[in-house]
């Protein structure tokens, strides 16, 4: 169910499913789908300072009946926050927002290689961390090459990869490398933002299991061994979108599924994404 998790590196057990709130009003619209969650069972969330609904994430998380140590909340340093002292001042602010004292998941939002500052904004990573303040620390949209460069120089490896990952961009390579480091792969859009709703082979696959194609591409995440978060605000679906815990999928269907990938993003490329 919703309390199974994957072991992370450091031995922190993740969730296997989250809800995203990407695009989720601040206020009354955010607060409303993070208590709708978690009152289905969900313990996961993934929020970012560049969402700007850190501060409804957390009065949700004031009003639940869960405790804090069953949850499991992720934020985002946002890219202009990059740099050694900025990350130190960004992650504070993250917290008073959220309204918590320490973090499950912190991760570096994109690597922005133009900056050249993903180093240092993981000295500073490192350094929450051993102050117990995070207990686990990640990367995401890091492609091979940045995290070849991360691990070189640093003592800790992330724990954790948020990429774009769907039936369209099914990151194989990537993939390969973040296991042989130990580094959890946790999807993004992991819906394709709504435009796998139309294929014939994820509805065929839906059909038989007598489910939705949700539900399809988030038990698919999971076999991959994917930690995935989908996106939605209303309550149905966020519950529609967790309930995969009573089917699996056949050998055969996920070999169908991953022959869809075209290697295309609903997102940026990492290489070239330098926004600050
Ligand atoms: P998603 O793939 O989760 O798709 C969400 C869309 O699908 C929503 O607009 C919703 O209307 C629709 N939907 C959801 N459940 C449905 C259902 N059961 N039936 C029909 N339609 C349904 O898209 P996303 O929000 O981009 O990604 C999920 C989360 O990943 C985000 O909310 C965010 O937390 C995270 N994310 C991270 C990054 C990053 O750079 N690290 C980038 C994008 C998203």
């Amino acid at each position: 169910d919703l309390t199974s998790t994957t072991k992370l590196a450091n031995g922190v057990e993740m969730p296997w499913v989250g809800l995203g709130v990407f695009k989720v009003e601040d206020g009354p619209e955010v607060k409303q789908a993070v208590i709708d969650a978690i009152n289905s069972g969900y313990r996961s969330i993934d929020t970012a300072s560049v969402y700007g609904n850190e501060k409804g994430v957390g009065e949700a998380l004031k009003e639940v009946d869960v405790k804090r140590e069953d949850l499991f909340i992720t934020s985002k340093l946002w890219n202009a926050d990059q740099g050694y002292e900025s990350t130190l001042t960004a992650f504070e602010a993250t917290l008073d927002r959220l309204g918590l004292d320490y973090l499950d998941l912190y991760l570096i939002h994109w690597p922005v290689p133009e900056a050249n500052l993903y180093q240092d904004t993981w000295r500073a990573f490192e350094k929450l961390y051993q102050e117990k303040k995070i207990r686990a620390i990640g990367v995401s949209n890091f492609k091979e090459e940045h995290l070849e460069t991360l691990i070189q120089g640093s003592e800790i490896t992330p724990m954790v990869n948020q990429v774009e990952f769907h039936p369209h961009l099914t990151q194989e390579p990537l993939r390969h490398f973040c296991l042989d480091h130990n580094i959890q792969i946790e999807a993004w859009s992991p819906l394709k933002q709504g435009q796998l709703f139309d294929n014939d082979v994820l509805q065929v696959i839906a059909d038989r299991h007598n489910k939705s194609i949700a539900q399809v591409l988030v038990r698919w995440d999971i076999q991959s061994g994917v930690v995935t978060i989908p996106k939605s605000t209303k309550a149905h679906r966020i519950k529609e979108n967790a309930d995969v815990f009573d089917f699996e999928l056949t050998y055969d269907e996920m070999k169908q599924i991953n022959q869809l990938n075209k290697d295309e993003r609903v997102g940026p490329d990492p290489s070239t994404f330098n926004k600050r």
